[in-house]
């Protein structure tokens, strides 16, 4: 039995964490290679090691060398190693690390440090190996993973090795370059690892109990998801549901290894699995989870006879291109279509070009721009095949008076995602929330 954990940033944050962390491994033989984040913040207001080491970019580029940024993630690095009693010669890897980061001169590999740094002290710390993910982990020419040859190198650099620590979050480019995942990244190398050695279980070890049924931001205490399959997981963890990089899922998938979430800080909670469709079981439920986005923008149009006039949908999709943005959803009916677009893709006037190029391109009856709609989307397989769930949702939301300004179910009926204006989100959740999971509502 092979277990990769994968521990995020706030269990790496100091050394009473990392002991945690070493109990925690040794409560379980099979838990064999660590995958670790930099440290993150160790209590409200403090700065993660990431966001320093951008930080100290940024002061390389300014005054050619590293700065105060710098000097605080050395203090986090010291900190720990005393902590942890190791004796490491932390002072010259920091000045090494400091002159690689000026002679680099890039962010990936800048942040890419934390990463490295805290693997080579919990390798210390456990008194196991440390393989450097620049070695194993490749990105191809057009910055995707190279899944071929990164995990012939992951299997080579652990092959006689019972325990190992693998630095998270970043690898190298095919110019030999280091090269790293978008944030939280250090979650798609533990799939990565866990993948590459074969593992029957991804742990992923963070500091809340799993997933929740919903934003507990918005509704106090929501019940938490025991089981999740790949497929709601992606749909969740796109649309905000953020206790999981949203594409951790990838590489497990594929090899069909479960992910269990799981709380450093509270290890006797169950957490939330994370299974291929054919080892689910629903949990009876028509819903599994519900999750949300603000600020989209919707660009509606409306032609007659849209639905003889061949290449209308391609001609706007060019104009889309031709500005760089990509679109979320795509609603359409026999007379009109609709675009839903991430209002961070239309900066800075681009949307009164798109709108003018739209209008040359396809002359529509009528153009209409929302800005500032959000998407919920309430998720689940029990939703399949299931009648009255979509009324049940819909009148759920007309109760408390918001207007749908969208909807879109997916044809797997996993999900259907409804559009209302930002300022309804809110109330909106808690509406659908009430109705699928009220009695467990606390009284
Ligand atoms: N340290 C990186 C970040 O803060 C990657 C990670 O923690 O997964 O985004």
């Amino acid at each position: 039995m092979i277990k990769v954990c994968k521990f995020g940033g706030t269990s790496m944050s100091d050394g009473t964490n990392i002991r945690r962390v070493r109990d925690i491994l040794s409560l379980d033989a099979a838990r064999r290679y660590v995958v670790a984040s930099a440290p993150g913040k160790r209590y409200s207001g403090d700065s993660k090691v990431t966001d320093l080491l951008y930080e100290a970019l940024d002061e390389v580029r300014e005054g050619g060398h590293v700065g105060e940024a710098y000097a605080k993630v050395c203090e986090r690095f010291r900190g720990i190693v005393r902590e942890l009693d190791l004796s490491l010669d932390i002072d010259s890897m920091l000045e090494e690390t400091a002159h690689a980061i000026e002679a680099e001169g890039t962010y990936d590999f800048a942040a890419s440090r934390g990463e490295y740094l805290i693997g080579r002290i919990a390798a210390a710390f456990l008194g196991i190996p440390f393989i450097d993910a620049r070695d194993t982990v490749k990105f191809d020419a057009s910055g995707k993973l190279d899944g071929e040859r990164t995990y012939a190198l992951l299997r080579e650099a652990l092959k006689g090795k019972r325990k190992a620590v693998v630095a998270g979050f970043y690898g190298e480019d095919a110019e030999g370059r280091v090269k790293t995942f978008s944030r939280g990244g250090s979650d798609v190398t533990g799939a990565i690892v866990a993948r590459a050695a074969g593992a029957d279980l991804y742990e992923n070890w963070t500091d809340v109990s799993g997933f929740l049924a919903c934003d507990p931001r918005i509704v106090a205490d929501p019940v938490g998801i025991k089981a999740l399959s790949y497929r709601e997981l992606r749909e969740l963890s796109y649309m905000g549901a953020n206790v999981l990089h949203s594409e951790a899922i990838f590489p497990v998938r594929e090899a069909d290894i479960p992910i269990q979430i799981k709380n450093t800080f509270r290890p006797q909670d169950e957490g939330t699995r994370i299974l291929p469709v054919s080892k689910y079981v629903p949990s009876g439920r028509p819903v599994t989870g519900i999750a949300g986005k603000k600020h989209f923008t919707v660009i509606y149009l409306e032609k007659s006879l849209m639905n003889a006039e061949l290449g209308f949908a391609l001609r706007i999709l060019e104009v889309l291109r031709r500005h760089n943005i990509s679109f979320e959803h795509m609603p359409s009916g026999i007379d009109t279509l609709s675009f839903v677009i991430d209002s961070a893709e239309l900066k800075y006037g681009v949307l009164d070009r798109v709108r003018e190029e739209i209008v040359q391109a396809v002359s529509p009856d009528k153009i209409a721009v929302f800005d500032d709609v959000a998407l919920i989307a309430v998720v689940g397989h029990g939703m399949n095949r299931q009648v009255g769930i979509a009324a049940r949702l819909f009148q759920a939301i007309a109760r408390v008076g918001v207007n749908v300004r969208m909807i879109d179910e997916g044809s797997s009926e996993l999900n259907i995602i409804v559009g209302v204006n930002s300022e309804d989100y809110e109330c909106t959740v808690r509406a659908v929330y009430e109705e699928f999971f009220k009695e467990e509502m606390p009284h």
